[in-house]
C-alpha cells in the first residue's frame, strides 16, 4: 500500500523530520525547508532572504520548541536562492555550520560574482540561439533584481558525493544528482527509505534542468536535460518509500512519477524532431513553435527545455547542429 502525502509526512514526522513551508517571491511558491530533530539539530535549506521567510521559519521553529539560535547544522541541496538565501543570517545568529557538496563550495561562497557570471552565460546563450539583444538586457535586469533574495555561503563542512552526513540517530548518504542544477545534492536514509530530494524530483512541476555553466564554473554549457535524466535513472532505482521534495507534497510512488517525466521528455524531443524536420529552425524559433509568447517572456527557461531535448536529439545522431558564427540552428542529419 502506497501511504496518502499526508501520511508520508506524518511517517516522516515521527523519524523526526519536519516539513516547513517557506514563502517566496517567485512563481514556483513556497519553499520546502526540513527541520531533523537530531544531534545535531539541523535544517535543510532555509528559504529565501526576506523578512517574510525569516519570520515564518522562526515561527514554525517556535512550534517545535526551538528557536533559530539553536539550529547547529545547516544543509544545503543546491545553488538555487530560494533554498539558501537566509543561510548567512541563520550562521550569524546560531554559528550553526554549513555543509553542502565540496564541489559546490567554492560557487556558494562567491554568490555575487558567481550570479553576475551566471547571467554573463544566460546572455551568451540566449543571443546564440536566436533571442533578441533587448530581450536578454531586460531578462539580465530581471534576474538583477532578484538577487537579493540570495546570500553567499561559506561551506564549513564539504561533502564528497557517495559519503555520508553522520547524525546522532541517523546516516544520510550523500548523493549528487546534478541536472536541474549542477549542485543538486539528495541525502539518503536507507535505513527509514526516506529521500530528501530538493528539487531533484517534485510532484507537480518537471525540475527545470536549466542550462547552466559547469559546476567547475568554466565557460562550456552543461547538457542539463541528458544529465538530469542520467540523474533521474540513478533515483529510479532506489527502494526509496517516502521522498521530500523542495517544493509540494511528499513523493510515495516516486517510480511512477520518475517513469511519467521520463516519458513527457521523450514526448517533447519527439514534437522537436519534428518541427526540425519540416525546416530547419534555432531554439528560439522552436521555443516559439512551441509556446508562442512564452518564448519571449520566459526566454531562458524555454530555451533550456529546447536546447535540452535538442540535445538527446544531437545525442541520438538524429540532429546537427550548424553554426554560422551567430546563431545555432537545428538540422536533421539524414
Ligand atoms: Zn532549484
Amino acid at each position: 500500500m502506497t501511504a496518502t502525502p499526508e501520511e508520508a509526512l506524518e511517517q516522516a514526522a515521527l523519524a523526526g523530520i519536519h516539513c516547513f513551508a517557506i514563502p517566496t517571491p517567485f512563481a514556483v511558491g513556497r519553499v520546502n525547508c526540513y527541520l531533523i530533530e537530531d544531534e545535531p539539530l539541523t535544517l535543510v535549506d532555509t528559504g529565501p532572504n526576506s523578512g517574510k521567510a525569516l519570520d515564518e521559519l522562526t515561527a514554525r521553529l517556535g512550534e517545535r520548541g526551538h528557536s533559530i539560535d539553536d539550529l547547529e547544522l545547516i544543509v544545503v541541496t543546491h545553488q538555487h536562492i530560494d533554498h539558501l538565501g537566509l543561510v548567512e543570517i541563520l550562521v550569524e545568529h546560531s554559528g550553526a555550520e554549513v555543509a553542502a557538496l565540496g564541489a559546490a563550495a567554492e560557487r556558494l561562497a562567491s554568490f555575487e560574482e558567481d550570479a553576475e557570471r551566471d547571467d554573463a552565460f544566460a546572455v551568451e546563450v540566449m543571443l546564440r540561439n536566436g533571442i533578441a539583444e533587448d530581450v536578454t538586457t531586460a531578462l539580465r535586469s530581471v534576474s538583477r533584481s532578484f538577487r537579493s533574495w540570495g546570500s553567499h555561503v561559506t561551506v564549513t563542512r564539504p561533502l564528497d558525493d557517495g559519503g555520508a552526513l553522520e547524525l546522532g540517530d541517523r546516516r544520510l548518504e550523500v548523493l549528487h544528482r546534478p541536472g536541474h542544477s549542477p549542485s543538486d545534492t539528495v541525502f539518503w536514509d536507507a535505513e527509514r527509505r526516506i529521500l530528501l530530494a530538493a528539487d531533484h524530483l517534485l510532484p507537480r512541476i518537471s525540475s527545470n534542468p536549466l542550462i547552466t555553466r559547469p559546476l567547475d564554473g568554466s565557460a562550456k554549457r552543461t547538457q542539463a536535460l541528458a544529465t538530469y535524466i542520467e540523474s533521474l535513472r540513478k533515483t529510479r532505482e532506489m527502494p526509496a518509500e517516502i521522498v521530500l521534495p523542495g517544493h509540494g507534497e511528499p513523493i510515495t510512488d516516486h517510480v511512477e512519477l520518475i517513469d511519467s517525466r521520463l516519458a513527457g521528455h521523450d514526448r517533447r524531443k519527439e514534437k522537436i524532431y519534428r518541427l526540425i524536420a519540416e525546416r530547419p529552425r534555432n531554439a528560439y524559433e522552436l521555443a516559439q513553435a512551441l509556446w508562442g509568447n512564452v518564448a519571449v517572456t520566459q526566454a531562458f527557461l524555454t530555451l533550456s527545455e529546447v536546447i535540452g531535448h535538442a540535445d538527446l536529439l544531437v545525442n541520438e545522431g538524429r540532429v546537427r547542429e550548424a553554426d554560422d558564427g551567430a546563431v545555432i540552428r537545428y538540422e536533421t542529419s539524414g
